[in-house]
């Protein structure tokens, strides 16, 4: 995969040279480190135990393997990191039935299969914990002395060199240049060195629209001439984590802020003000973004030391206390403080005099 930052901005290139993702820096590795993996590990329990069974005495449901196939297509789509996710040795079902035809051969060749693929997707899922710890680490601002003393490069300083070590003395979390290195002295030790190869290149960022082969000489230099050009630099990643380690280098590079959301607690980018306290995206169990829920909350805390509300909430009892009595019925009641809400919102925003708001309160009908 081919990726180039340019301009706060990160672009992902397919094989064509198609930009097939961008978005500003950093954002594809904060979703990916909030990415949440409850189905797929769901699904992959279901295999496991499917594919858990004694083979001497019975058959794996070579369904299993059109199962797995079809989980890692839909992996695939989950995240633009995935984009080119595979795992080792297999080809898809066609091919795995085709080269295996001998009924132990298979059984055997369907559990390693299942256990490759949870393997690999538990491997994804240490990664993006190890790197939600470090970006964490770097870009939060805390009270702690540590965040208030050190900006996003002396941290990062401070945690490959000693906080890691501090927390957890045999993990080695060493990250260097230009290898772009981790290397986890116990536990990750298949991905304990790759490489991310940069190169440089000077490419059209309009539209650009070109065929050499019918144009004239100073028709090709007037096209060339209307179109902005910039000096990128491009990074092919061949794995997961010289994806990760080149996003978070990037975000180290260009300052980027990262804050918390005050409603889910995930990370985020902020798009415009450095200090918005809510993410945009959907809150857990709500069709509201965090963002929406977010301005009604404050809006709440704000008009709670209204008058006005004040006033509404008086009245609102005593309304509600007249159903208790059966003065007026709950349908009544209901009708009378959607009219009453609005008639509140409405005073706090065009800034009524209270006396008016009173007024109108007691006039409205049931
Ligand atoms: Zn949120």
């Amino acid at each position: 995969m081919n990726i180039i930052f340019s301009n706060k901005t990160e672009y992902f290139r397919d094989e064509e040279n198609n930009i097939i993702y961008s978005n500003s820096i950093g954002t594809s590795m904060i979703d990916f480190i909030e990415l949440d993996f409850s189905q797929v590990n769901e699904i992959l329990d279901k295999l496991y135990n499917k594919a858990n069974i004694d083979i001497d005495k019975e058959e794996i449901p070579h369904v299993i393997v059109y199962e797995v196939e079809h989980l890692i297509s839909e992996f695939k789509k989950k995240h633009i990191y995935f984009r080119d996710y595979r795992i080792h040795s297999f080809y898809g079902s066609e091919y795995f039935f085709s080269t295996h035809s001998e009924s132990k051969r298979i059984n055997i060749e369907i559990r390693s299969l299942v256990s490759n693929l949870s393997h690999s997707i538990s491997g994804i899922q240490k990664l993006q914990a190890e790197f939600k710890t470090i970006i964490e680490f770097c870009f939060l601002n805390t009270t702690s002395e540590i965040h208030q003393k050190l900006n996003p490069y002396q941290r990062y300083y401070y945690f490959v060199n000693y906080e890691e070590k501090r927390v957890k003395k045999k993990k080695e979390f060493d990250m260097g240049y230009p290898d772009h290195r981790i290397k986890y002295s116990k536990e990750r030790e298949s991905v304990s060195r790759y490489r991310a190869n940069k190169k440089y290149e000077i490419f059209p960022m309009d539209e650009f629209n070109i065929n050499e082969n019918k144009m004239s000489k100073e028709d090709l230099i007037e096209a060339i001439s209307n179109t902005h050009f910039e000096l990128n630099e491009i990074i092919t990643c061949d794995t997961l984590d010289s994806i990760c380690i080149t996003q978070l280098m990037e975000m180290l590079k260009n300052n980027i802020v990262v804050n918390s959301c005050k409603n889910c607690g995930k990370l985020f980018i902020p798009e415009g003000r450095i200090d918005t306290e809510y993410c945009n995206r959907l809150a857990p169990g709500s069709s509201k973004t965090c963002r929406e829920i977010g301005a009604t909350k404050k809006y709440l805390e704000k008009s709670k030391s209204n008058p006005i509300t004040r006033e509404f909430q008086r009245e609102y009892k005593k309304m509600n206390s007249r159903v208790r009595i059966k003065k007026i019925t709950q349908n009544e009641f209901y009708k009378w403080s959607e009219k009453a809400r609005e008639l509140r919102d409405r005073a706090i925003i065009e800034n009524m005099k209270l006396e008016v708001f009173l007024e109108k309160l007691k006039k409205l009908e049931v």
